[in-house]
């Protein structure tokens, strides 16, 4: 499964940068997932639940944001919002589009403990 490996190389970052800072416990991390990263939300809900135990982020809150996709046209520069990879202009049809936004997927900060 695609998440469950994404899930645990978010764990690995994040666990990472904890042991770079000295901290043993993760508080909070804040995600960013795009509508267009290919990734299925829920399910990567579901992985990072099972990835997390056992880590230093077992009790952290996860906040996520979904950012939105969003897409200008290459022909006649039209920008709109893109709920699907190759989605074609609304203006004139092309599929020469270029993706502005959505394709996000990041670790946008993390809160650590010192202990
Ligand atoms: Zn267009």
């Amino acid at each position: 499964m695609h998440e469950l490996s994404i899930a645990r190389s978010i764990v690995e970052l994040v666990e990472e940068q904890a042991d770079n800072r000295g901290a043993s416990v993760v508080e909070e991390l804040e995600l960013e997932i795009g509508h267009l990263s290919g990734v299925e939300i829920q399910t990567l809900a579901f992985a990072l639940d099972s990835a997390i135990k056992g880590s230093k982020l077992e009790k952290a809150r996860i906040i996520r944001h979904y950012i939105e996709g969003e897409g200008q046209c290459s022909d006649c520069e039209t920008i709109f919002p893109m709920n699907a990879l190759f989605s074609p202009c609304p203006h004139c049809g092309s599929y020469l589009v270029k993706i502005l936004k959505g394709k996000e997927l990041r670790v946008k900060s993390i809160v650590v403990k010192k202990e």
